[in-house]
């Protein structure tokens, strides 16, 4: 049988479709190994024509002119049409990321309500008017950058996409989008999307690329304004770099090992569910993840014994199976690395409670899967307790009181979030101001409002997405003076 032709990507008015021979990615699919499709592999001279276009659009096309609601009307046309094609737009994603079928219809509502939510902000969003203070009146105007990159990874394509590229056009930018090499193709069905939705050409480019060429020569590019960036904190590190170099603003949103602490005073099974949907939900591949536990010494046998009879019935399984839980994790070197993280706790003294293998389920047995584990004995200090495993691995901490669970949870290099579950309000709000992350989570986690701001402390990065705060990442700010003087100026 002939193998399909790779999708095709659009620079400007022309495909590229890619001949015999061209570089494609091709994505694989994580519950079973088969091909999920393939896309022609753009290269840095695709870059250089799609800054020029994006250039050419921002400058001609009226995008960046128009009144905030006639934007808004083209954004909701995106929201609205998102949400049409939802079941297979979810379809696609199963099968690019492996993620459970219910997780990746939220991912398309997510997206959705990116565009949606943005199109409210263009139909509101106020300039600054300052009270004057002679004869004149002086404000203060968001203007968009003109051409920005937006680089994004693997584990949550198409939201992830969305939370950049919906504020991003709403200010008024060109984007150009590199999705991760592991998970292409749903940043391509995006930009369809946002063509038919009647977004002018040149102003959403999608560049399916490896970030060693393709995302490293966006960043370096002098025609890109501005960078915005979701991955790994060394990449986010070297992106930094670049960009300090260059003196162009860089939205940073990078990894995490965030702390999820249990008081003795909570209620003990709503904080066990917690503590299992905040590092087992996206099979752990979630930079927010609850991946450090801590448990007050007085219940740590308790809410220990719960947690692992509870991981043993986890329901590990294909992800279009109504009633898995947990599927695999994105790529075979992706498990591997997860798996080489849990020999390392063990080698560390860790004990391995639960998990710490791959499943025997012989239907699982072409995926990348593995089993959710929880590790303890070990020291804070630790590999497995400082590094992020973005994998189904737990690893516990038993604590004696307050000041020392905010020590120890502080004791990390990052910064994303954080979470604690206690029945002291006062309590909560003291921890809550003590911890150093960029959302704190009080008996609940993993809980995300969209017009609330996200982002890191620490290595976890810099500047906040979302909420009016995503809006300004993507505008330069501009103060106009106007002068009203009836005299000519004196010295
Ligand atoms: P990654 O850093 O390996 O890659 C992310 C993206 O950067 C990909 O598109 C990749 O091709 C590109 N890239 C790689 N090297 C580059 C370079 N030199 N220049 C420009 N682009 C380059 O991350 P990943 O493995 O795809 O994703 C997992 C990581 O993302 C985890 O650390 C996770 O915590 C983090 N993450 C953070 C958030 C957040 O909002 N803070 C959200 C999701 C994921």
């Amino acid at each position: 049988m002939e193998a399909p032709h790779p999708t095709p990507f659009r620079l400007g008015a022309q495909w590229r479709t890619g001949g015999a021979g061209d570089p494609v990615i091709t994505s694989i699919d994580p519950a079973d190994g088969s091909v999920a499709g393939t896309v022609v592999r753009a290269t840095p001279a695709d870059v250089d024509q799609a800054v020029s276009l994006a250039w050419d659009a921002f400058r001609r096309q009226p995008w960046r002119k128009l009144r905030p609601d006639q934007r808004a009307a083209t954004l909701y046309e995106i929201g609205r049409r998102l949400l049409a094609e939802r079941e297979p737009l979810a379809r696609l994603q199963m099968r690019d990321s492996g993620k459970p079928w219910k997780e990746c219809l939220h991912m398309v509502d997510s997206a959705a309500g990116h565009f949606r939510y943005y199109a409210a902000v263009c139909e509101t969003w106020q300039n600054e008017l300052t009270s004057p203070r002679g004869e004149y009146f002086s404000m203060a105007l968001a203007e968009p950058f003109g051409v920005i990159a937006a680089i994004t990874p693997w584990n949550s394509p198409i939201m992830n996409e969305a939370q950049k590229a919906a504020p991003a056009l709403a200010a008024g930018n060109a984007v150009l989008l590199k999705p991760s090499e592991e998970t292409p193709q749903l940043a391509l069905e995006l930009a369809r999307i946002c063509t038919e939705a009647g977004l002018p050409e040149g102003l959403l480019i999608v560049l399916p690329g490896h970030g060693e060429d393709v995302g490293a020569a966006l960043v370096g590019h002098p025609g890109v304004r501005m960078v915005s960036f979701t991955g790994g904190t060394e990449t986010g590190r070297a992106i930094g770099a670049v960009a300090g170099r260059r003196l162009i603003p860089a939205g940073l949103e990078l990894g995490g090992k965030s702390p999820h602490i249990v008081f003795e005073d909570a209620d003990l099974d709503r904080a066990v569910a917690g503590v299992m949907s905040g590092i087992f939900g996206s099979a752990g591949q979630s930079c927010v993840a609850g991946s450090r536990l801590f448990v007050q010494k007085s219940v740590y046998a308790r809410v220990m014994d719960a947690l692992v009879a509870r991981t043993r019935e986890l329901r590990v399984g294909l992800p279009h199976d109504p009633a898995t839980q947990m599927g695999p994790l994105v790529s075979r070197a992706h498990r591997d690395k997860v798996a080489g993280y849990v020999d390392i706790a063990r080698g560390e003294g860790g004990k391995v409670l639960v998990g710490g293998a791959m499943p025997a389920d012989p239907a699982l047995a072409r995926g990348w899967f593995y089993l959710p584990t929880i590790i303890d004995g070990l020291d804070n200090r630790a590999r497995a307790c400082q590094e992020e495993i973005f994998g189904p691995v737990l690893v516990a901490l038993p604590f004696d009181d307050e000041d020392d669970v905010v020590a120890q949870a502080n004791d990390t290099a990052f910064g994303l979030a954080a979470g604690m579950w206690t029945a002291d309000y006062a309590r909560a709000w003291r921890v809550a101001r003590e911890i150093e992350a960029g959302s704190v989570w009080i008996n609940t986690y993993k809980q995300s409002h969209i017009a609330t701001p996200f982002g890191g402390f620490k290595d976890s990065g810099l500047g906040r997405e979302k909420g009016l705060h995503g809006l300004r990442l993507y505008s330069q700010v501009k103060s106009v003076y106007w002068g009203l003087h009836q005299q000519p100026m004196g010295l």
